[in-house]
């Protein structure tokens, strides 16, 4: 048995910018992957006041030797906006950080969406390495390069790309995680299964229990698997121009259940969820896919315990805000449907009919 039998590592090949995601249980106290991922003598590191009081302690120690500071700011998606990213500025300067500093992100989504921009625009781009502590954070904001804050009228409407120089993956940290923000991180997780992985998405449906109980080895494979999905998509199209609006399976449904809410009630992950049902039913009633492979999608997420179905908000309003999201061009609105399980396609090409006939019946 090796010492460390999570240990993994995915690649990310983008040329030139090419960068290691290191997983595995107990890194953060791993002085030398911890040294050897971070570049730089000078190292701030950003987190919240929920997750500092677990983990800053441990990063910073783990950092033995190199010039650092930290900066510690309010928890939640409220505080991802420009006036917060200036605390990571002044920080930087009040440090007297030149441009050869590395930027560390310690938390979920939120942060690293911040630091990443904080890092993306500190002296026109410095070094940025992703601590992700959400399993979401894991397996798919900390990957990929997107950075950004939400202005008030829009979310993530102010951002760069800017690709980590490393992520480290620790999955011990997902011990302290709220059940419900794992539940959350799972929807992404189907998602790749679902929409190009139907190896992963069949292990997924034997082994979605295990990760529930937050197995070890099965929590290793499912944030491996995962980054090895994203990372492919995000090699080849790095900014979106085609393949990567794959990704955004159930989350053209799925945002309009955020914005309709007053992004509050649902967390990302659970409208995702409600989502992917809802494209699902969509492709069966398109005939693309049978509805057996409906209900074995929706039976799915049922047992990851998310929701399958969106709140009451009605088809007008649904219509409404999804018209608004970025995914409408042309004023066609283009959709993330399944070919099968375990295959999607981004598509402008359906009849109307289809579209009022899932929102009809999702009403009820
Ligand atoms: P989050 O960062 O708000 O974290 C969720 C909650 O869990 C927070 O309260 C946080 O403090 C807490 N938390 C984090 N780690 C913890 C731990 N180990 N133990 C205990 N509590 C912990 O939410 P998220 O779901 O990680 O990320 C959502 C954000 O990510 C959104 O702003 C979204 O826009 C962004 N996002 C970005 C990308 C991208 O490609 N850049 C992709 C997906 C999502
Ligand atoms: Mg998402």
């Amino acid at each position: 048995m090796p010492a460390n039998p999570e240990r993994r590592q995915v690649r990310v090949e983008l040329p030139g910018r090419a960068y290691p995601i290191e997983i595995g249980r107990g890194l953060l106290d791993d002085g030398a992957t911890v040294a050897g991922a971070v570049p730089g003598r000078q190292v701030l590191l950003v987190s919240n006041e929920t997750v500092a009081p677990h983990y800053l302690a441990r990063l910073e120690a783990a950092l033995e030797g190199r010039l650092t500071a930290s900066v510690v700011l309010p928890d939640g998606e409220a505080h991802k906006r420009l006036e917060t990213t200036m605390a990571v500025y002044d920080q930087l300067i009040d440090a007297g950080f030149d441009r050869g500093c590395t930027v560390v992100a310690l938390g979920g989504g939120v942060i690293g969406d911040l630091a990443g921009f904080a890092a993306a625009t500190y002296q026109r781009g410095v070094a940025f390495v992703q601590v992700p502590t959400t399993l979401l954070a894991m397996v798919d904001s900390s990957v990929g390069g997107k950075t950004g804050v939400n202005h008030p009228r829009g979310k993530n409407m102010i951002g760069a790309f800017h690709q980590p120089r490393a992520v480290i993956a620790d999955l011990a940290v997902l011990d302290t995680l709220p059940d419900r923000e794992l539940r959350a991180g799972l929807a992404e997780v189907i998602k790749y299964g679902l929409l190009g992985d139907p190896e992963f998405l069949a292990w997924l449906e034997a082994d979605i229990e295990r990760l529930l109980a937050r197995e070890p080895d099965a929590l290793a494979y499912a944030v491996e698997r995962s980054c090895r999905n994203k990372a492919a998509i995000v090699v080849e199209d790095e900014r979106e121009a085609g393949r990567r609006a794959l990704l955004n399976l159930g989350h053209t449904f799925g945002h309009a259940i955020e914005a309709a809410t007053g992004y509050g009630p649902w967390l990302h992950g659970e409208a995702i969820a409600a989502g992917q049902c809802m494209a699902a039913w969509m492709s069966a009633e398109l005939g693309w896919i049978t509805p057996a492979d409906y209900e074995r999608v929706a039976a799915l997420f049922a047992r990851a315990g998310l929701p399958t179905r969106p709140p009451g908000i009605g088809g007008a309003a649904f219509r409404r805000h999804m018209a608004v999201d970025k995914k409408a061009r042309d004023g066609q609105l283009r959709l993330v449907l399944l070919r099968r399980p375990g295959e999607a396609v981004v598509t402008g090409d359906y009849p109307a009919t289809a579209l009022t006939a899932t929102l009809a019946h999702f009403e009820a």
